[in-house]
């Protein structure tokens, strides 16, 4: 293998075959689909990732192209109760096996717990790594604690009650001065 490595068109069998292992950071802003889901939030962000390759024996005792990914991301969402940016980490780890055609790999791909791809030598790892992070991102997101503006409202609603409780130092201070002759 050539040290060299170029996620956006890997020699699959070459990378297998070598035991390609690879451990890279992409900027979130070359994954439009994905930006979409954060509002084009947290562009200049890192996704990181890494992939090992390996060929393992297939079923009529030859070898196949297998790759292992897996990858992580900060995205950007809307939260559903207060609308304000909430950050979600996702992320996946997952197999893929390469076969030679499109029509075995939709077969295979029903058959099989890993995901079956067709086998290739100029093969987009990113889009591969995007429409997997699409996948792990989830469609309601939500705050733990909304930061604003809920938890203001209930401060308030506290520090109202405490008033009432104790008296204020500036009416005693007011009563003290009437009392005061002067
Ligand atoms: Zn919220």
């Amino acid at each position: 293998m050539k040290n060299e490595f170029d996620a956006q068109h890997l020699h699959i069998s070459a990378f297998a075959k070598s035991q390609g292992t690879y451990a890279g950071e992409e900027r979130l802003s070359r994954f439009t689909r994905l930006l979409e889901q954060s509002q084009g939030l947290g562009g200049e962000t890192f996704a990181s990732y890494c992939v090992q390759g390996e060929m393992r024996p297939d079923a009529a005792g030859g070898e196949e192209p297998w790759l292992h990914l897996s990858a992580q991301a900060t995205v950007t969402l809307v939260c559903q109760r207060c609308l304000g940016p909430v950050d979600e980490t996702i992320g996946f780890e997952r197999d893929f096996r390469f076969v030679a055609s499109e029509a075995l790999a939709e077969v295979e791909d029903e058959e099989s717990e890993e995901d079956v791809l067709v086998i290739s030598k100029s093969f987009d790892l990113l889009e591969l790594m995007e429409d997997e992070l699409l996948m792990a991102t989830p469609l309601v997101s939500m705050h733990e604690i909304c930061p604003t503006p809920v938890k203001l409202q209930a401060a308030d609603a506290g520090f109202v009650e405490l008033e009432q409780e104790k008296p204020n130092p500036f009416a005693v201070l007011q009563q003290l001065k009437k009392k005061d002759p002067g």
